[in-house]
C-alpha cells in the first residue's frame, strides 16, 4: 500500500521537519511532542482571530488587530536599549511600530518605506500615539490572506511564537496525503464521517471553539477506540489459541480448605471460583482477572485455585507488587494451609543470595509447591519443573504491555490469574482490561462493617484532637493523608511534611510520615514501623500501599478531600476498618464546597459499592480522573473521551466482532495503530 507509506513521515522526529532546530525540538519534547505524529494530535483549542481589517481611526487597546498600512518613515535610535520605531498611516490615521532587539536591516527589508503592509499585532497606546509592539505579523498585501483569518491556537507551545508553530503544523498537514481508508464505506457514510486526511485538515481549521462532536472529531476519535480496541481483542484472540494440557482438578484439598475457614464463601466467590476452575480444566490458557472492590475476598479465591493446581500436580507462584504485601499473603497462607502438606517459601530482593540458591535449586526439583513473592519470582534464573498458575496480585498497576508479558510467563501450560483492587466502571471494563478474560465479585463479606464516613471543614481541625487522643488510648491507628495539590510534586510533599511537624507536637514521637520522595525501602520501613505499632498516626501524601491489612487502622483523615476523585476517596477509606473494629473516614474540605463537591461526598458517604463510585466519578468528574487507568491504556487516549463518545465505543466493538480470526496486521491496520502508539502493544507468543 504505497499510498499509506507516503504518510509514515509522521512517525520521524519532528527535527526532520524544516524550521525545527535543536531550540524547538527541546520546547516540544518538554511537551511530550517527539514525534510528527505528535504533532497532529496537538489540537488547536481556539483561535486568534485577526480576520477583521479595521482603519487606524478604529483602533481599540488591547485588541489584537489586523490593519493595512503604508510605511512612512523610519526611526532607528543610536541608543542602545531604545527600539526601533516605524511609523505607517492609512487615510484615516497614523500608527508606530515599534521593534526591540530588531536590526535595522531587516525592517527595511520587511518594511520598504512607501510600500503597503498587512501588519497584525496587539494594540497599544504610548505618549499618545498608536502602537504595536513586536507586530505577530507583517506581510506584503499579495500575502494577505495568509494573515488576515481566523488563526488557530495551541497549547502546548509556549516559547514557540504563533507564527514559527503555524509554519510547522501547516507544512506537517500540508504533506498528508490520502489513504485508502480501513473503515468500511458504508460506515463512513452512516455516521456522517469524513475521509481521513479531511478530517485531520478539518479539525485543525478551527473557527469556533474546539467541538469533540463535531463529525471530524468523532471521526478521529472513533480511529483512536477502533486502534484500541482492535488490539485488545487481538491479544486476546492470541492467548485464546495457546492450546495447554487440561489441568485434572480433585478439590479435595479445596474443599478441606473451605471447611476451615471461620467464614462462608458469598456467592460472587464461589461464582468466580467455579469459573477459575472451568478455565483450569480447560483445552486453553487462562487468562482472567479478577476484579473486586477492596475488601471482596480476592485472596481466598486465589487461595483455592492454587490448592487444586498443587493438588494437580503443578507449583503455583503468587507475586504482589511490593515486599510487605507479599509478605502478608505469605504469612497468611501459611496459616491457611497449614494442615496441607504444601511447602511454601518466600523471595524477594531482600532474600540474601545462599536462601535464593537454594530456592532456586528446590523450584527445579519441585520441592516447593508454592512460591511467593515480588518481581523477584520473575527472574530469568528461576525455573520451575511444573509451573502450573501464576497469580498476580493488584495488577491494576500493569499496563497492556506488561500484561501481555505476564500472559506469556510461565510457559503453555502455565494459567494465569489476575486481580485488581480498583473498580472502573462497568462500561470501561472492555477498554480497560478487553484482552482478557473478567471474573466480578460483586457482593462484599456482609461480615465487615461498612466505614462511618464523615465530613469536616478545616477550620473545625481542632475538634479533632480529643477524638484522635481517644482513638489512640483505645489502640487503633490513623492514617493521615495529605492531597495530592496539582503536579506539584514539591507542594505536595512539603503539605505532607507540614501536617507531619504539626502532628508531632501535638502526639511527639507517635507520628510516621511517608511520601513519594522516599526509596522503596525508606517507605517500607515506615509501613513496617506502622504495622509494629511503634507509632499511632501514619501521614502520608497520596496512596498508601493498596492490599496492605492495617489491623488496627480504624481511622483515616483525607485533607482536602475534594482533589481527589471518588474511586481514589473510596480506595484510601478501603485502608481502614479491615480489622474487627469500625472504620471511619473524615473528609476534610477547605473553605465552602462548590455543589459538585457536595454531591461527590453524598454519593461517597452513601454507597460502599467500588464500582458504583467509579461510575459515578466517571460522571462528575470526566473520565481522565478515575484512578488507576494511567498506565492501563486508557488515560492515554489522544482525542477519544469515553464519558462523551461512549456510542463510538460501542460501535468499534461490533465492528471489532465482525473480524473472525485473529488479524494479521496490514499495512493500513499498522498505519492506524502507529498513529495512536498502540502498535508496539501487539504481542507475539515466543517462548522467551
Ligand atoms: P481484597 O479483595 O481486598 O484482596 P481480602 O482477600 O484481603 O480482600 O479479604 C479481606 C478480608 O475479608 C480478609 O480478612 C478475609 O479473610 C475476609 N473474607 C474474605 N472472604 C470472606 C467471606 N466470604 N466472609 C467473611 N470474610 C471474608
Ligand atoms: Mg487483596
Amino acid at each position: 500500500m504505497n499510498e499509506i507509506k507516503k504518510n509514515t513521515f509522521l512517525f520521524k522526529k519532528v527535527t526532520t521537519i524544516k524550521g525545527v532546530g535543536p531550540k524547538i525540538a527541546t520546547y516540544l519534547k518538554n511537551k511530550k511532542i517527539e514525534k510528527i505524529n505528535d504533532l497532529i494530535w496537538n489540537l488547536p483549542y481556539s483561535y486568534t482571530d485577526r480576520s477583521e481589517s479595521v482603519d487606524l481611526s478604529k483602533l481599540e487597546i488591547g485588541k489584537i488587530t489586523t490593519v493595512k498600512v503604508k510605511v512612512i518613515k523610519y526611526n532607528f535610535p543610536r541608543i542602545r536599549n531604545l527600539p526601533n520605531k516605524i511609523n505607517c498611516v492609512d487615510s484615516f490615521g497614523s500608527i508606530d511600530l515599534v521593534f526591540f532587539n530588531s536590526r535595522e536591516g531587516y525592517i527595511r527589508k520587511i518594511l520598504p518605506i512607501n510600500e503597503w503592509v498587512v501588519v497584525s499585532g496587539k494594540i497599544n497606546y504610548f505618549k499618545n500615539k498608536y502602537q504595536i509592539t513586536n507586530p505577530d505579523y507583517i506581510a506584503t498585501l499579495e500575502n494577505v490572506n495568509y494573515v488576515q483569518k481566523k488563526i488557530p491556537k495551541y497549547s502546548l507551545t509556549e516559547g514557540i511564537k504563533e507564527k514559527s508553530y503555524r509554519k510547522i503544523i501547516e507544512n506537517v498537514l500540508g504533506k498528508l496525503s490520502d489513504i485508502t481508508d480501513w473503515h468500511d464505506k458504508a460506515l463512513l457514510k452512516k455516521m456522517n464521517f469524513l475521509n481521513w486526511k479531511q478530517s485531520i485538515l478539518k479539525i485543525h481549521q478551527i473557527n469556533k471553539e474546539r467541538n469533540i462532536n463535531s463529525p471530524e472529531y468523532r471521526r478521529l476519535a472513533f480511529d483512536e477506540i477502533f486502534a484500541h480496541l482492535l488490539i485488545l481483542s487481538n491479544n486476546r484472540k492470541i492467548v485464546k489459541k495457546i492450546k495447554k494440557k487440561p489441568k485434572n482438578l480433585k478439590f479435595k484439598n479445596a474443599f478441606l480448605l473451605e471447611k476451615n475457614l471461620d467464614f462462608i464463601l458469598t456467592k460472587s466467590q464461589k461464582k468466580v471460583i467455579e469459573e477459575i476452575n472451568k478455565d483450569l480444566t480447560s483445552k486453553n490458557k487462562m487468562f482472567r482477572l479478577i476484579q473486586g472492590d477492596v475488601g471482596s475476598g480476592k485472596t481466598i479465591v486465589s487461595l483455592m485455585a492454587i490448592t487444586n493446581v498443587i493438588e494437580a500436580g503443578y507449583q503455583a507462584a503468587f507475586m504482589a507488587p511490593t515486599e510487605i504485601l507479599a509478605r502478608q499473603h505469605y504469612v497468611l497462607t501459611k496459616k491457611i494451609f497449614s494442615n496441607l502438606k504444601i511447602n511454601i517459601e518466600f523471595i524477594s530482593g531482600k532474600t540474601d543470595y545462599k536462601t535464593k540458591k537454594i530456592i532456586y535449586q528446590k523450584l527445579e526439583n519441585k520441592e516447593i509447591d508454592l512460591i511467593i513473592g515480588t518481581h523477584s519470582l520473575f527472574q530469568k534464573k528461576i525455573k520451575f519443573k511444573k509451573l502450573g498458575l501464576i497469580i498476580i496480585d493488584e495488577q491494576h498497576k500493569f499496563g497492556v504491555k506488561q500484561r501481555m508479558d505476564f500472559a506469556k510467563k510461565g510457559g503453555l501450560d502455565c494459567d494465569v490469574l489476575l486481580m485488581s483492587a480498583t473498580p472502573i466502571p462497568r462500561t470501561m471494563m472492555l477498554t480497560v482490561y478487553g484482552d482478557m478474560d473478567i471474573s466480578i465479585i460483586s457482593e462484599k463479606p456482609n461480615k465487615r462493617k461498612s466505614i462511618i464516613t464523615l465530613s469536616k471543614p478545616e477550620e473545625k481541625i481542632n475538634e479533632l484532637w480529643p477524638y484522635i487522643k481517644k482513638q489512640i488510648e483505645t489502640g487503633n491507628q490513623i492514617f493521615w493523608v495529605c492531597p495530592l495539590i496539582n503536579e506539584s510534586k514539591i507542594l505536595n510533599y512539603s503539605s505532607a511534611i507540614k501536617r507531619f511537624e504539626f502532628l508531632q507536637t501535638k502526639f511527639y514521637n507517635k507520628v510516621g510520615l511517608i511520601h513519594g520522595a522516599l526509596d522503596k525501602d525508606s517507605k517500607e520501613k515506615v509501613l513496617e514501623k506502622f504495622l509494629k505499632k511503634e507509632i499511632d498516626i501514619l501521614v502520608s501524601t497520596t496512596v498508601i500501599e493498596v492490599g496492605i491489612d492495617f489491623p488496627n487502622s480504624n481511622l483515616i483523615i483525607i485533607e482536602n478531600s475534594n482533589k481527589f476523585g471518588l474511586a481514589q476517596l473510596h480506595q484510601l477509606r478501603g485502608r481502614v476498618g479491615r480489622g474487627k473494629k469500625q472504620g471511619t473516614c473524615i473528609l476534610l474540605f477547605k473553605g465552602s464546597l462548590s455543589k459538585n463537591a457536595i454531591k461527590r461526598i453524598k454519593v461517597l458517604k452513601s454507597s460502599d459499592d467500588g464500582f458504583f463510585i467509579a461510575e459515578q466519578d466517571m460522571r462528575l468528574r470526566g473520565y481522565g480522573d478515575i484512578m488507576g487507568f494511567q498506565q492501563s491504556g486508557i488515560k492515554y487516549f489522544k482525542i477519544a473521551d469515553p464519558v462523551h463518545h461512549s456510542d463510538l465505543f460501542i460501535l468499534a466493538e461490533s465492528q471489532i466482532k465482525l473480524i473472525k480470526d485473529e488479524l494479521k496486521i496490514t499495512d493500513k491496520y499498522d498505519f492506524l495503530l502507529k498513529l495512536f502508539d498502540r502498535a508496539e502493544l501487539t504481542n507475539e507468543f515466543v517462548e522467551d
